[in-house]
C-alpha cells in the first residue's frame, strides 16, 4: 500500500471530512514534517461561513502547526529528527519585507495591493494581474508550497504530513514540549511582535479587548513583559480565563462607567499606553481607541474575513487631537522568533498556555473542535492530526 497523507477538509459549512491525498513530494527549500500539533486558527468561522481568506480554500485548510522532520532534500540546512515549530507562508526571501526579518505574512510576492477585501472571500475568485490565477495560489501562499513541489498534499496545517519552506521552520529546544511550542502560531506567537512593536514594558498598562485566543495570547505577552493588563470584555466564560491567565483588571464594556474606570486606572495619563483590539468588530474598535491615551498606541489584531464595515474613527478627536498611533498586524517578524522561543519556555507563560489551551480532539473529531470554537466557551483549540490526543 503506498503511503498517503490525511487531510482535515471543510466541503461545506457545518461539516468536516478527513480526506487520504497522496504522499507529499519534497522539492530543494523545502522540509516534510509529521504534524504532532495542528492548532486551529479562524477555521471555526470556515466551517460556520466558509468565507475565506485568499490563502485558503474548502480543501486547504490550517496555517499553524509543529512537528518533527521527517524528510528533507539534498543541501537542507535541517535534518531529519529536528522538532519544528512551522510558521505561516512561502515568502520570496528577496524583498525589503523577508530581508529586513520583517513578517513573511507582509512579503512582497503576495499581490494585498490587488486584492482589496480579498475580492469577497470566494475562495475560487482570480486576479487579473496573476493572468486570471485563483487566488489560493497566489505567491506567498501555503498553496504555492504545494505548486513548487509538485506535491498533491502537504501545503496546510490540517494535515498529517505537511511541507514547509526551510526559512519558515524554526528548531525548537529539547526541552519545549510541542504543546507551547505550538503557542508560537497564532496566540502566543502572532501578539508578540505586536506588543515588542508597542514597547510595552514594565509599568505600562495595556488594555485587551474583544478577547478570544488572540486577546489571550495578547494578555500573556503583556505581562511577560512586566505591565498591568486590563481586560476588556462581557463573555463571562472568557473574562473568568482572562483573570487566571493573568489580566489585573476585568472591565465590562457595556458598563456605562467603563471608560470612567479606565481613567481612574491609569491616573494623570487618561489612558492606557497601548492597547490591543483582538476582536474585529466596530464595537470593540469604538472603545478600544477611546481608551488609548494621549500618545499612546492601538493595535488591530482582529480583523473578520470579508467584511467592508468602516472603522469607526472620528479622526480630528480621537486620532489628530490626541496624537494616537493605529496600525494593524497578524504575524511574528523573523527577527522575533528567537525572542518569541525564549518567551515560550517561561514557566509563567506555560501556566498561562496552559489555561489558555481549553480544547484538545484528534483531527477525525473536526467537527467537535470546531463547533468547541464557535461556542464561546474556549480558548486556543488544538488539533492531534496523528490520532494521539492527549485527552
Ligand atoms: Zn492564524
Ligand atoms: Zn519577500
Amino acid at each position: 500500500m503506498s503511503p498517503v497523507n490525511t487531510v482535515l477538509t471543510i466541503p461545506e459549512p457545518g461539516a468536516s471530512q478527513l480526506q487520504q491525498l497522496p504522499y507529499p513530494k519534497v522539492a530543494p527549500g523545502y522540509v516534510l514534517v509529521k504534524v504532532a500539533i495542528a492548532p486551529i486558527c479562524i477555521e471555526h468561522q470556515i466551517y460556520r461561513d466558509h468565507t475565506f481568506e485568499w490563502h485558503e480554500d474548502e480543501y486547504h485548510l490550517g496555517h499553524e502547526g509543529v512537528g518533527t522532520i521527517v524528510e528533507v532534500a539534498e543541501g537542507s540546512r535541517h535534518a531529519v529528527g529536528d522538532r519544528v515549530v512551522m510558521y505561516q507562508g512561502n515568502p520570496c526571501g528577496e524583498c525589503f519585507v523577508c530581508r529586513e526579518g520583517l513578517s513573511p505574512t507582509h512579503c512582497m510576492a503576495i499581490p494585498y495591493e490587488e486584492m482589496p477585501g480579498q475580492i469577497g472571500s470566494d475562495p475560487h475568485a482570480c486576479l487579473e494581474s496573476l493572468g486570471g490565477a485563483q487566488l489560493i495560489n497566489t505567491p506567498g501562499g501555503l498553496r504555492s508550497i504545494e505548486i513548487a513541489c509538485g506535491s498533491e498534499s502537504g501545503g496546510f496545517g490540517f494535515s498529517q504530513f505537511r511541507l514547509a519552506p526551510e526559512s519558515m521552520v524554526q528548531k525548537i529546544p529539547d526541552d519545549l514540549p510541542f504543546r507551547y511550542a505550538a503557542a508560537a502560531n497564532c496566540s502566543n506567537g502572532c501578539t508578540y511582535t505586536g506588543v515588542e512593536e508597542a514597547g510595552v514594558k514594565a509599568g505600562d498598562v495595556v488594555l485587551v479587548g474583544g478577547i478570544g485566543f488572540i486577546g489571550f495570547g495578547a494578555i500573556i505577552n503583556a505581562k511577560y513583559r512586566g505591565a498591568t493588563v486590563i481586560a476588556l470584555g462581557r463573555n463571562a466564560f472568557r473574562m473568568e480565563l482572562a483573570q487566571r491567565i493573568g489580566a489585573d483588571y476585568i472591565i465590562d464594556p457595556d458598563d456605562p462607567d467603563w471608560l470612567a474606570k479606565i481613567h481612574e486606572l491609569t491616573g494623570d495619563k487618561k489612558g492606557c499606553d497601548a492597547v490591543f483590539e483582538c476582536s474585529g468588530y466596530p464595537y470593540y474598535q469604538k472603545r478600544c481607541l477611546a481608551a488609548v491615551r494621549r500618545y499612546g498606541q492601538m493595535r488591530l489584531f482582529g480583523f473578520l474575513v470579508g467584511s467592508d464595515e468602516p472603522l469607526p474613527i472620528h479622526l480630528l478627536d480621537e486620532i489628530h487631537n490626541r496624537h494616537v498611533t493605529l496600525t494593524g498586524s497578524h504575524d511574528v517578524n523573523v527577527s522575533h522568533r528567537e525572542g518569541l522561543i525564549e518567551m515560550l519556555r517561561d514557566p509563567e507563560v506555560q501556566r498561562a498556555t496552559d489555561l489558555m489551551i481549553t480544547h484538545e480532539f484528534n483531527m477525525s473529531d473536526g467537527d467537535a473542535a470546531f463547533e468547541a470554537c464557535l461556542s464561546k466557551k474556549a480558548g486556543k483549540v488544538y488539533l492531534y492530526p496523528q490520532e494521539d490526543c492527549p485527552r
